[in-house]
């Protein structure tokens, strides 16, 4: 069974992805592997497994793997978080900075009850600006953040200190 080690290793790194000068930590070579697959969403699950939780959000696009695979292995819903013009229902909408320009997330309006016990996942925690704005939806429909979790983090980048305080957790960081 892969040891933590393993699991960082296999993560690729693509150089001048999408732009010059960014290293792509490209997680798709963990993903296609069997077991490092299996070990993360396993070791991602024994961290919540007993506690509480009503719903996981998954961020579009990666995810939406960890997401749905971690609500399965809990057994509770998965709630989408998608670009904008994507959820067919009605929707509350976030609009966040980036380093150039703007992002609009969308998640439909029915899909958190307020008091509701929400798990945020996502593939990899970089500045933080995406959750930050997860985050804010999910707060302002009324439920309750029990974490952000992530497969990967950039620590260098400290993305954490946008997410609440203590409520963040990623399983391998770089
Ligand atoms: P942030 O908003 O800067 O924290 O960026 C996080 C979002 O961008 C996540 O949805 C990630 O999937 C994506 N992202 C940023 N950098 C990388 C990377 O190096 N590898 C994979 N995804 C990344």
């Amino acid at each position: 069974t892969p040891s933590m080690n393993d699991l960082k290793d296999i993560i690729r790194d693509v150089p001048d992805f999408p732009k010059k000068g960014i290293i792509f930590k490209d997680i798709t070579t963990l993903l296609q592997d069997a077991r490092s697959f299996q070990k993360m969403i396993d070791l991602l699950g024994h961290r919540y497994i007993g506690q509480k939780i009503d719903k996981v959000v998954g961020v579009e696009a990666r995810g939406f793997i960890i997401g749905s695979a971690l609500a399965y292995k809990l057994g509770v819903g998965v709630v989408l978080v998608r670009k904008p013009g994507k959820l067919p229902s009605e929707t509350f909408s976030k609009t966040y900075d980036l380093e150039y320009g703007t992002d609009t997330l969308e998640i439909h309006k029915d899909a958190i009850k307020p008091g509701e016990r929400i798990l945020l996942a996502d593939d990899l925690l970089a500045t933080g600006g995406t959750m930050a704005a997860v985050v804010d939806m999910v707060e302002q429909m009324g439920g309750n953040i029990v974490e952000c979790c992530f497969m990967s983090e950039l620590t260098f980048l400290d993305g954490r200190k946008k997410l609440p305080e203590g409520k963040v957790y990623s399983l391998l960081q770089f």
